[in-house]
């Protein structure tokens, strides 16, 4: 099966991890700050704690605003569950916002609609916004960040699908526009420690919190304690055990000097997919553009037709049979039955609910080769004639 997305290693990284297998220190060692520096001159953030895994960086973030009990939380219906659940952990209230048909990302339009509406009918506002930028494709920060100067809220970045890419000039994680910004490295993104994720930041303040909670709110900074005995630790905050370990922390070290390979690679092949699938049944993602995606996920959308749900199935099983491994992000998050259950109706986003009828994910990673490549566009060509 040519899966739709896998992590690339080579000795480099293998070499690496075995050198910090014969260290000293496997957790808590050098190789946590290297890499997190490393992720600060990538990004240009002043801030950078990296964490087991994107969930637990988006609840971390969620944490260091301040988000509980009464809380209200936005985010986009089409994401993975994790960039919702993280507001839920705080005991918030979450709701989504409809995303643009095209770009796939939380529609400006939708956003400043709804947040008129509330405003104007004296309800409560957001306190935080979490944004995705989907397939790797950045959500237009700027004027999200207008929106939140207007109305008072705070945003977050998931970015899990958006290291590498760039946006006005600037690459993503940048957090020029927002207060904080995630990154997933789980093996099918764009660059991987196993499990891992970071969030990083221009507010020391925020950055301090946050590697406070990640590691069980414990704290050995004299200044902040109240006894000077040496052994002594004292616990602020109910925190967690959120650490990513020296070994994943010494392969993302490794896996970030090969981004700009990755990505160099990942554009080739959407350029190629542009120019090599039938327009003429499907939409395909816009290669241009300023906002330089980092193609996290080939996404293209059936064109409308009264069959359009019953044709991705067929087109998705037919993939399949012929070993072509395509996906659907997502099902919008509204739909699972625990979000039923929070009593969500399951149409709840009108334009989410188009797209997921259309949607389809094709191959899309640094490994494959030209002839994977071309098996593929030449199987979906057959499938659609
Ligand atoms: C993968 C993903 C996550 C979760 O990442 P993990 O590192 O697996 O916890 C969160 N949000 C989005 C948009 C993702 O794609």
């Amino acid at each position: 099966m040519i899966s739709y997305g896998r992590q690339s290693i080579n000795e480099q990284d293998i070499e690496a991890v075995n050198q910090v297998l014969n260290s000293d220190f496997l957790t808590q060692g050098d190789m946590v700050t290297t890499f997190e520096s490393a992720l600060c001159s990538m990004t240009t953030a002043d801030h950078c704690s990296v964490t087991n895994s994107a969930t637990s960086a988006l609840h971390l973030a969620c944490m260091a605003l301040d988000v509980s009990t009464g809380s209200l939380v936005w985010t986009s219906p089409i994401s993975f569950v994790a960039s919702s659940n993280c507001a839920l952990y705080c005991g918030a209230t979450v709701d989504f916002v409809d995303i643009d048909y095209h770009t796939h990302n939380i529609s400006i339009e939708a956003l400043r609609i709804k947040l008129d509406a509330l405003d104007k009918a004296g309800r409560k506002l957001p306190d935080v916004l979490i944004v995705v930028h989907m397939a790797g494709l950045s959500c237009d920060m700027k004027a999200i960040s207008e929106l939140s100067i207007q109305y008072g809220f705070r945003i977050i970045e998931d970015a899990s699908h958006g290291i590498g890419a760039s946006y006005q000039g600037k690459p993503v994680g940048a957090c020029e526009y927002s207060d904080l910004c995630i990154f997933s490295f789980h093996p099918v993104k764009i660059i991987t420690t196993g499990e891992g994720g970071a969030v990083l930041t221009n507010r020391k303040d925020l950055d301090e919190k946050i590697k406070r909670l990640r590691s069980h709110g414990v704290s050995r900074d004299p200044d902040l304690l109240s006894c000077t005995d040496p052994w002594y630790y004292e616990q602020f905050e109910l925190g967690f055990n959120y650490r990513l370990t020296d070994i994943q922390s010494a392969l993302g070290v490794s896996q970030l000097t090969r981004l700009n390979e990755f990505i160099e690679k990942r554009r080739k092949i959407a350029r190629q997919y542009f120019e090599m699938l039938p327009h003429e049944h499907f939409e395909l993602p816009n290669v241009g553009g300023s906002e330089l995606s980092s193609w996290h996920l080939y996404i293209i959308k059936l064109k409308c037709a009264d069959n359009r749900e019953a044709s991705r199935r067929s087109i998705f099983s037919g993939m399949r049979e012929k070993g072509v491994g395509v996906n659907v992000h997502y099902i919008p998050i509204y739909k699972q039955p625990y979000y039923q259950r929070l009593g969500f109706s399951s149409q709840y986003c009108e334009v989410a609910e188009r797209y997921y009828q259309g949607c389809l994910t094709l191959p899309l990673h640094p490994s494959m080769t030209d002839q994977q490549f071309e098996y593929v566009v030449d199987s979906l060509r057959e499938l659609v004639k």
